[in-house]
């Protein structure tokens, strides 16, 4: 692998204007496996200009067009599946068998964006008024700013310039300065498939490269998957230009259990829910609430799980929990975990950095958290669940909502009314029964509350990316 990257401005890679570069860490190894651009505001400026100039052409291509070139980019990805699967094991630390899971996720979001677009209707209008025919033109925006996060960076990219380009829009995304090297791979597949322009990816820091992007005048939505701070700043900065936003941000999920669920599975699922990726997931179970009755039963099963969990190297194909994304954040975790125990929680199991290299920490699992507690309340996003007990199904609903969070959820019940009702009653965007982290190309996945507000997936998020434009016509 080069370890100096470039960046990916009008289809070729060229050199920041920047002499500043982001050392990329292998998380498990702790050790530099490539170092990314610190982009300026001229690399942001040039690469919005290429951008500009392909929207041109681009948004008078046909669906059908558009549709083409992203089938053919997505035979491309899966021609390079293991590669791209490497790739993010190595930056991200996500276990093999789950990178390699996402990227055949990635292929099918990207078919599904393809067929997408021939679909985008706007309903066909007539006569609301007196010889006067109405009719609803579906436009593409222009060049979109997306930004990605580093938890799953080629899926999160993908998730914004799939539905972006499919619509007719041309895009420059900047992922993670943490994680910019699969989205660096996936400009390079797109080479010959997708015009010069109609993506671009610069990288560097948010707060430099990300806010200059969202700030320049050329680019006319932004999209943003990240942390609630990152989106208030981005949001803040964009009302100045009127850009269009869409928002994916931070999670908190419930996980309820009630008393005639299967415990097994969800006792299963709340290991697999909680510790996916390291708990590094905006969806991932984070508040397990037991109804009283089947509590010690239940954290019975749930130690035996994440004690048997095969914490360890992410290249191995057992691995089921690999590291965090870095020294900081690993910091950031303890400290957190070490809060909730000075509040008067006890630790079930875990509560410890491993003792190798890299950024692993033990999948922990805390109860005793009072509702207001800061480990029930904030984002931990590491391998940390909080066990909690409640009595009443209005109870667990109660607690669920009770967080500025409203990203995902689910409940674990075998009575259909109980499943109804809290499918009303949850506040979240995406509620599952019976499952937790299944996600579809065709179904949308977006925040409610302090979680953002868009659509990423399904056809919403094409829809997110354009304007309606009502045209009227007068006949005698
Ligand atoms: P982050 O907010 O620190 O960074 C996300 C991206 O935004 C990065 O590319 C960063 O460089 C950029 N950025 C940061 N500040 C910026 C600013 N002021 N202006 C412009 N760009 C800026 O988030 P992260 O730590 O990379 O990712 C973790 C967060 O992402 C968690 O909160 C997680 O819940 C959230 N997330 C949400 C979803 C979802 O679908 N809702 C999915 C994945 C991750």
């Amino acid at each position: 692998m080069m370890l100096k990257k470039q960046i990916f401005i009008n289809g070729i890679f060229v050199d920041s204007r920047s002499d500043q570069y982001d050392s990329i860490l292998s998380p498990a190894t702790g050790e530099v496996i490539a170092q990314a651009p610190a982009c300026t505001p001229e690399d942001i400026d040039a690469a919005v200009q290429a951008a500009g100039v392909a929207f041109k052409t681009w948004r008078h291509t046909t669906p059908g067009e558009r549709s083409t070139a992203l089938l053919k980019l997505a035979d491309r990805i899966e021609a390079h599946a293991e590669e791209l699967a490497v790739l993010e094991t190595q930056n991200v630390g996500l276990p093999i068998q789950f990178s390699t899971h996402l990227i055949e996720f990635i292929v099918d979001n990207i078919r599904f964006f393809a067929s997408a677009a021939r679909m985008l209707q706007g309903p066909v209008a007539g006569e609301y008024m007196a010889q006067h025919n109405s009719m609803l033109r579906r436009e593409p925006l222009g060049v979109i700013g997306s930004i990605a996060p580093w938890n799953f960076p080629l899926a999160m990219a993908v998730w914004k310039i799939g539905p972006a380009i499919a619509a007719g829009n041309t895009v420059v995304l900047k992922p993670s300065e943490l994680t910019p090297l699969t989205a660096l791979k996936l400009a390079e597949l797109s080479v010959g498939i997708l015009p010069p322009g109609v993506l671009n990816i610069v990288t560097g820091q948010g707060t430099v490269a990300g806010a200059e992007l969202v700030r320049h005048p050329e680019v006319k939505m932004a999209a943003l998957t990240g942390s609630v701070r990152a989106g208030k700043s981005i949001a803040r900065e964009a009302a100045d230009s009127m850009k269009k936003l869409h928002l994916e941000l931070g999670g908190k999920a419930p996980f309820i259990v009630f008393d005639d669920a299967k415990l097994e599975d969800a006792a299963f699922w709340a290991m697999a829910g909680g510790f996916y990726n390291s708990g590094q997931d905006c969806t991932a179970a984070t508040r397990i609430y037991i109804q009283e009755s089947i509590y010690e039963e239940f954290i019975h099963k749930l130690i035996s799980f994440v004690e048997g969990t095969a914490v360890g190297d992410p290249m191995l194909p057992d691995t089921l929990v690999g590291p965090v994304i870095s020294e900081a954040h690993l910091h950031k975790i303890d400290e957190m975990v070490q809060r909730a125990v000075n509040s008067g929680c006890t630790i079930l199991t875990g509560g410890k950095r491993l003792d190798r290299a890299g950024f692993f920490y033990q999948p922990t699992v805390i109860a005793g958290a009072q509702q207001s507690d800061e480990i029930i309340q904030e984002e931990v996003f590491g391998p940390v669940i909080t066990v909690t007990p409640f009595k009443t199904d209005d109870e667990a609903i109660q607690m669920a909502n009770d967080c500025k969070y409203g990203l995902a959820s689910s409940v674990w019940t075998k009575n259909l009314d109980r499943a109804m009702r809290a499918s009303r009653e949850l506040e979240f965007g995406e509620v599952w029964t019976n499952a937790h982290l299944s996600l579809v190309s065709e179904m949308p996945h977006g925040g409610h509350k302090m979680s953002g507000y868009g659509s990423d997936l399904s056809v919403y998020a094409l829809e997110e990316y354009t304007r309606l434009k009502h045209v009227m016509m007068k006949f005698e």
